[in-house]
């Protein structure tokens, strides 16, 4: 990837392969240390909203709302009107289950978490008990203690893999590496959403979590290296400035006929 980046002390880098050279190693040989300082930094986090949001606990609810516009749109465009009583969806990076809880059981009859950190996990298992779902139609099943880059979905039974806030803990190979495996989770209609935050241009790094912030170009260059087709993508209203802008992608394997007419949520001129 051509494009420069830096990180929070103003080291500035020519391109992604001379950061992560640094970062991982030439053959990724550190890549063993970089995942666990990861995985470490998320383990000393409390398991709450506010926790698994930086300390933006209120972003929660514009994020849901933002989240549900866009999916509902892509549901009724690949599944149609009727909505099958079947559908399953697959949180990735889940953290307590935020988005599982507060969006996608509403939605889906099976919902599946992977995340790395077992106290998130727990967390997650206990709001989510089956005592607690909404009805038994729609609950939380598996519950996968695994890093995305070791993770590899049970082929043909997601109709949408959702991966919010994570991906930036993958390094670029393994984030092409697990979107390639996870292509085989969905179902024939099935999509990936991916909703992260994105830099202005070229990328961020954080070398306190391990993570970095990719601009959009970055991110297209990598769904092309997935073999991943962009049906829509739409930027999150209603978030604090200081903030990094968050984008939402929806993926599919198979070349899209059409684009999806969305609603806007932005204020528009009355003509
Ligand atoms: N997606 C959740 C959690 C966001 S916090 C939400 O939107 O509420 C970031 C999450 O990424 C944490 O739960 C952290 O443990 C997880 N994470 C860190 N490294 C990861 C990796 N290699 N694979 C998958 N998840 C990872």
């Amino acid at each position: 990837m051509e494009v420069g980046g830096s990180d929070a002390e103003g080291r500035e880098y020519r391109n992604a392969k001379e950061m992560w050279r640094e970062e991982i190693g030439e053959g990724g040989e550190n890549k063993k240390e970089w995942y666990q300082k990861g995985v470490g930094y998320w383990e000393g986090i409390e398991a709450s909203v506010d926790g698994v949001l930086g300390g933006y606990g209120h972003v929660n609810d514009p994020d849901v709302k933002g989240s549900e516009a866009f999916l509902k749109a892509l549901l009724a465009n690949r599944i149609g009107g009727v909505r099958p009583n079947n559908l399953v969806a697959l949180d990735c990076g889940s953290g307590i289950g935020r988005v599982t809880g507060n969006l996608l059981l509403r939605y889906f009859n099976e919902v599946d978490l992977v995340e790395p950190v077992s106290h998130f996990l727990e967390a997650a298992r206990e709001k989510l008990a089956p005592e607690k779902c909404i009805t038994n139609m729609h609950r939380a099943v598996n519950f996968y203690c695994v890093p995305l880059q070791e993770f590899t979905p049970e082929v043909g039974r997601y109709d949408v893999i959702w991966v919010q806030w994570c991906i930036g803990h993958l390094a670029d190979d393994d984030f092409v590496a697990f979107f390639k495996r996870a292509k085989a989770g969905l179902k024939p209609h099935g999509f990936f959403v991916l909703k992260e935050n994105v830099a202005k241009d070229g990328f961020l790094l954080d070398k306190e979590d391990k993570s970095i912030t990719r601009c959009d170009l970055y991110f297209k260059e990598l769904f092309n290296q997935c073999g991943l087709h962009l049906l829509q993508t739409k930027v999150q209203r209603g978030l604090p400035k200081e903030l990094f802008a968050v984008r939402m992608y929806a993926l599919v394997t198979n070349t899209p006929k059409t684009k999806i007419r969305m609603q806007s949520n932005s204020p528009a001129i009355i003509k």
